[in-house]
């Protein structure tokens, strides 16, 4: 839980389902994100990629591991912020995977959106291009 840098380091998922989601949101996000460092699990970091004409470091797909790199980047404070389109109405073969990326994302601070909407917000907000600290959440966990 570092300070973030201006330039963020953006990780793109996408299930299946939700992969033309992402890859019209990343098209209509295009100036925004261009100006970060993007990161991808292998599909949709290639969709991405081709779709919206981005660059995208791509990991293992997420069913084979790209999900747990995502989840050890967050760990070693390499990934500032997730964009996951999750699909809610379809069950997952690595569905412990995909909770474990979501709760060391929670855990760690890293900003996160679920849902276009939400993605929608983290890209409208000046934040994003600022220098930003989490703050210590206040809780009765010892850390
Ligand atoms: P994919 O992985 O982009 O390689 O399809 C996403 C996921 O299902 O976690």
């Amino acid at each position: 839980m570092t300070r973030m840098s201006a330039r963020k380091r953006i990780a793109l998922v996408a299930h299946d389902a939700m992969k033309p989601a992402i890859v019209a949101w990343a098209k209509r996000n295009r100036e925004i994100l261009a100006r970060h460092e993007l990161f991808g699990t292998g599909t949709t970091g290639g969709r991405v990629a081709e779709g919206a004409g981005l660059d995208v470091t791509r990991l293992k797909s997420g069913p084979l591991g790209g999900d747990q790199q995502l989840g050890a980047m967050i760990a070693d404070d390499k990934l500032d912020v997730l964009i996951f389109f999750t699909d809610p109405l379809t069950a997952m073969p690595h569905d412990v995977d995909v909770k474990a990326l979501t709760r060391i994302a929670t855990l760690e601070q890293v900003v996160m959106a679920c849902n276009a909407a939400t993605a929608d917000f983290v890209v409208a907000s000046d934040m994003l291009d600022s220098e930003y600290t989490p703050i210590e959440e206040e809780t009765d966990h010892a850390r």
